[in-house]
């Protein structure tokens, strides 16, 4: 009872139902025929009777008691082998036409149950066959009638052909439904390894980590030693996620022969290795690589990635189509996980940064400004603000169109990039004003900084030549938090445009004042 693709409690009505039919096939096999069936009515009326009670019994208990089942149908199955041998005796011994239904009661036990309770049971009926037909020699059991002794061959002959071939019969039946259980078995656990990797996706909103989860799904499910995950929502597939390959390689930009072919095919490519010339990047991360499964990451058809799996020797040498087709559905569930984390990353990054610049928004500015404020808290660290307006922008833009004056906030936001480092944010606070978190950074540093910012913007190739005003503060020297330091560096901003602006100036509010945000006095430190 190894497989259950058919519910248990099914499979034993069916048996059920089987033996109710041979019980009552036995029986009008006696009252329409009695020449054939040689023994007594009284006696099979017995047996049958016997048989039918044990089968109600069984049944009564079956629905009543519980978790007896598999040691039930094994006690059930003995006496379905006492009752047909004794009936085989019963009805002519060795010639007895019950032989063909122990032939089929050993077919359906064999579908029902397993190959292996089959095999069980083919033992099971020619022990009995030979008991009974002992029993009859040595006249344990009444002699069947002698007419029968008259055909060709002696009884022990007859019953040696007849088990002979019997086992024949239980062979092929539990040879071929074995091959059906293993088959039936391997497409379970498929199915169990695809609801799981789906089920994994589902947790995973990154294409990093989608990547990995393929990855390691097929690796775990199918052995495969190595395999590389590429992917890029346009443009050259870089290397997502990985089992077992040199992923510390550099490799060119660009795309690998291979890839492309089944970008353009769209279906799975099997092949015996890789050339190396055509796929120098695939050759850098899966060096020798042999017997590969190369399938496309296909998002509504469109190509969006790629699997390159290694099917290692150790699994035959040979790609089973099953395999094939797993890993293309597989696959194909994390392409679509791919697909919408990509999605996903694009939309975040549209709330986050600005349309036009390509910096920090108003809306992440602040909360990154309440978030460096805490950790600075925490950690007894400095944190200094810049905030900079472009000088005489509305000039610019009377003089020179809109348009210019969009691209020279583009080219001002990448000199304030270009001069920041990697964990200091840049965010454009509104209009023609930027604003630069600088994290762990002393009142002294974002001096430095600023007039850094500054030579930059002043420096950059913009269409029209521009400058910057510049006001700077720092936590906790000029304020006591996030809301406190934009009014500070605003203030020391407005004191750089009225000191004649294209220079910076550091807050001098003090903490010790209680009026902080009244506080309006701001010196001139750098121009
Ligand atoms: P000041 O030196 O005192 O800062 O002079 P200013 O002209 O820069 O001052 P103001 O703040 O009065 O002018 C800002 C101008 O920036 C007004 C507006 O036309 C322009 N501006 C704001 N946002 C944008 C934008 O997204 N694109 C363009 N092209 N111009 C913008
Ligand atoms: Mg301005
Ligand atoms: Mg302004």
């Amino acid at each position: 009872m190894e497989h259950d693709m058919v519910p248990l409690g099914e499979r034993l009505r069916y048996m059920q139902l089987f033996r109710l039919t041979i019980a009552v096939m036995l029986l009008v096999g006696r009252l329409v025929s009695p020449e054939i069936a040689q023994a007594p009515l009284g006696t099979v009326l017995v047996a049958v009777g016997a048989y039918t009670l044990a089968l109600a019994l069984a049944e009564a208990l079956w629905r009543f008691g519980e978790r007896r089942n598999l040691p039930l149908f094994g006690v059930m199955l003995l006496v379905d082998g006492v009752f047909l041998a004794y009936m085989g005796h019963a009805t002519g011994g060795t010639l007895s036409p019950v032989r063909y239904l122990i032939l089929v009661h050993l077919i359906v036990v064999t579908l029902l149950a397993s190959y292996r309770t089959g095999l069980k049971m083919a033992l099971w009926h020619s022990v009995l066959l030979f008991v009974v037909f002992h029993a009859q020699e040595a006249e344990f059991l009444e002699p069947v009638d002698r007419a029968y002794r008259n055909l060709p061959g002696t009884d022990y002959q007859r019953l040696s052909t007849y088990v002979g071939a019997f086992w024949l019969v239980a062979l092929c039946t539990a040879g071929f439904s074995s091959i059906n259980e293993r088959e039936l078995r391997r497409r379970r656990v498929d199915l169990e390894a695809l609801s799981q990797i789906a089920n994994s996706l589902e947790k995973v909103h990154k294409p990093h980590a989608v990547a990995g989860v393929l990855a390691d799904g097929l690796a775990d499910t199918f052995g495969f030693e190595r395999l590389v995950v590429l992917g890029e929502p346009k443009g050259e597939p870089t290397l997502l996620g990985h089992r077992g390959a040199e992923s510390d390689v550099t490799v060119e930009p660009g795309i690998d022969q291979l890839v492309r072919a089944v970008w353009e095919r769209r279906e799975t490519l099997l092949l015996k290795r890789i050339d190396e010339d055509a796929n120098p990047r695939l050759a850098k991360w899966l060096p020798n690589a042999k017997n590969l499964i190369v399938t496309p990451l296909l998002a509504e058809d469109r190509p969006i990635g790629v699997v390159v799996a290694e099917h290692s020797m150790r699994q035959g040498s040979r790609v089973e189509q099953r395999v094939v087709a797993m890993v293309s559905q597989f696959s194909a569930h994390a392409a679509l996980a791919l697909d919408n984390a990509w999605l996903l990353e694009r939309v975040q990054e549209m709330a986050e940064t600005d349309g036009l610049t390509g910096v920090a928004n108003r809306r992440t500015f602040e909360v990154t400004l309440e978030l460096e404020v805490t950790r600075a808290f925490r950690n007894g660290d400095r944190l200094s603000l810049v905030m900079g307006d472009i000088d005489h922008f509305k000039k610019l833009n009377d003089n020179h169109g809109h348009q210019t004056g969009d691209d020279v906030l583009r080219t001002v936001a990448s000199a304030l990039r270009s001069v920041s480092r990697d964990f200091d944010t840049v965010a454009r606070y509104g209009g023609e004003e930027f604003a630069v978190i600088l994290p762990n950074c002393s009142e002294e540093e974002a001096l430095a900084a600023a007039e850094r910012l500054r030579v930059s913007v002043a420096s950059a190739a913009t269409v029209v030549p521009v400058t910057i005003s510049i006001g700077v503060a720092t936590y906790p020297v000029h304020a006591s938090g996030g809301t406190g330091l934009v009014e500070a560096a605003d203030e020391a901003l407005y004191e750089s445009k009225r000191a004649g602006r294209n220079r910076v100036t550091q807050s001098v509010r003090t903490l010790s004042d209680p009026f902080e945000s009244s506080v309006s006095g701001a010196g001139v430190k750098s121009a």
